[in-house]
């Protein structure tokens, strides 16, 4: 979903540099050790202070240099001039629009599209995924290519070793704005503001507590999503503005302690605190209405603490597997804070990570009864990380690995199946391939689920190019199409994809000899 912006222009003003002059910035040459393409570097070149609009940034990680190009983490950069950030997860595909124009780039490719126009990013200093070691993994874009195609300047002060972007004052400074002429009136549209006006809550259950959030107008457009560390859920309202409504309200029944309420100039916040959450979900009650209604888990009485007479020094070992097993290793794509795409069915959203998880233990439970032995990357509302996936693939050894995802478009008519595989893992590994396996999940989904056939795709995604072994990455069906969406969470068209993503690896495994 997009919003109406703020105009974004070009501003390096005088007032950016002094004020920067009077931050204390160092430039260092600062060695870190960043992890990125899959390994660890060693980062030892300038490190750049990051000025926005007159502000010093704290980015969780600074501009990284190579061929004396920045990169810099997109969502912290671009959200502070105004600009909308989108990051899809299964493409790895980022975009930025400003208000009359936007750029397009992909993780780890020189290919980029500027208002729908090909073009090579210059230098080949290529967006990138980069952590730091146990860091949160950033998305880095190059700063100025972007900045340049959606109508931003930017400066480098060498000296002070800052990056310098602005975007306020825009109209006042460029002069590149008509003219407005004090005397005669502007035209302005009028503009029917809508006010957060009703905050209740009921106790509907032990552990459920419905959440309603009154507006003085039609709510045309909403957001969800969940945070942890403390768990909370977030609703946001664009375009609304709170009055007359508490702030905050204490509830402190059945894990939920409190909502509460804010604005900015840009849509009012509704936060719900709890805790042990199990789910949630929002629904559009009335035109005006929403009812956010969450479920907590049920807090066990207290027990004694076990007591521990010694710390197991490794992992617990996996079970032995009869030698000739060969194990498969699926992947629920997102999960916990990560809730994948989203998709709209009724008012009620629907989150790509519920369904992959449940289309997943169908394959698990379809694999199983064959006689199959299955892992799990997670088997609940989890999010490991997309290293942790692959690896756990590796370390166990096993023959196939097979991520499960949905799709999502803006265009609400795109549909259909595909599968993809990382050309980087392609080998003829235990004799067959990762292309191979890709085609067979697609031509067993296709066959069951009669959807559209998109075809078997290549995409370096994190997951399947970690693996050792032949691995691939399923997508349903899109989340964004009203039919799809509808069909992936009846347990018969869950129930074909399934059967069909089941098949294709069965068959593959015939080809397969893995030493033990
Ligand atoms: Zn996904």
């Amino acid at each position: 979903m997009m919003c109406k912006m703020r105009k974004i222009g070009i501003s390096i003003i005088a007032t950016a540099v002094f004020l920067f002059c009077s931050l204390t910035l160092a430039t260092a040459a600062e060695s870190m050790i960043l992890e990125y393409d899959g390994g660890t570097h060693e980062y030892n070149g300038e490190v750049y202070s990051l000025v926005v609009n007159n502000q010093l940034l704290d980015p969780p990680l600074s501009p990284i240099i190579f061929n004396d190009r920045a990169l810099v983490p997109v969502r912290e950069i671009f959200e502070e001039v105004g600009a909308t950030v989108n990051y899809i997860n299964d493409t790895q595909t980022i975009e930025v629009y400003s208000d009359d124009s936007y750029v397009e780039l992909k993780i780890n490719d020189n290919i980029a599209y500027i208002n729908g126009d090909k073009t090579n990013i210059p230098d080949n200093v290529v967006p990138k995924l980069i952590s730091k070691v146990g860091g949160e993994t950033k998305t880095m874009v190059p700063v100025r290519f972007i900045s340049e195609n959606i109508g931003l300047d930017v400066e480098f002060d060498s000296n002070g070793g800052a990056i310098i972007i602005d975007s306020e004052d825009y109209e006042n400074i460029t002069g590149s704005e008509e003219p407005v002429i004090d005397d005669e009136p502007v035209y302005e549209p009028p503009v029917v503001q809508s006010y957060l006006t009703g905050i209740s809550y009921d106790v509907a259950g032990d552990n459920k507590v419905n959440v309603t959030v009154q507006a003085s107008e039609e709510i045309n457009s909403y957001s969800d999503f969940e945070l942890k560390a403390p768990e909370r859920i977030v609703v946001d309202l664009p375009a609304l503005k709170l009055n007359g409504v508490p702030e905050n309200v204490a509830i402190n029944e059945c894990g939920v302690s409190a909502v509460r309420l804010g604005d900015n100039d840009e849509r009012a916040r509704v936060v719900i605190d709890v805790t042990n959450l199990r789910n949630y979900s929002v629904t559009q009650t009335a035109p005006n209405e929403l009812t956010i209604e969450v479920t907590t888990r049920k807090i066990p009485a207290a027990t004694p603490a076990p007591i521990v007479t010694a710390k197991p020094t490794a992992k617990p070992s996996k079970p032995a597997r009869p030698a000739g097993t060969k194990l498969i290793v699926l992947d629920a794509g997102h999960g916990g804070s990560d809730s994948g795409a989203v998709g709209y069915m009724g008012g009620n959203a629907v989150l790509e990570k519920t369904l992959t998880l449940q289309i997943t233990n169908r394959v698990k439970t379809i694999l199983e009864n064959a006689g199959y032995t299955v892992s799990m990357t997670r088997t609940g509302d989890t999010l490991p990380s997309l290293v942790e996936r692959p690896t756990q693939a590796n370390e166990e050894n096993a023959a196939v690995f097979v991520s499960i995802h949905i799709n999502s478009a803006e265009a609400t008519d795109a549909n259909g199946t595909e599968v993809f595989y990382a050309e980087s893992n392609n080998g003829d590994t235990y004799g067959t391939t990762s292309e191979k396996l890709a085609k067979n999940i697609l031509n067993r989904m296709l066959y069951y689920m009669n959807s559209t056939n998109r075809g078997v795709k290549t995409a370096e995604h994190a997951v399947t190019k970690r693996c050792n072994m032949p691995a691939a990455l399923a997508e349903v069906g899109f989340i964004s199409n009203p039919e799809e969406v509808y069909n992936m969470t009846t347990d018969e068209y869950q129930q074909k994809a399934a059967q069909g993503i089941a098949e294709g690896i069965m068959i593959t495994l015939r080809d397969i000899e893995i030493p033990n």
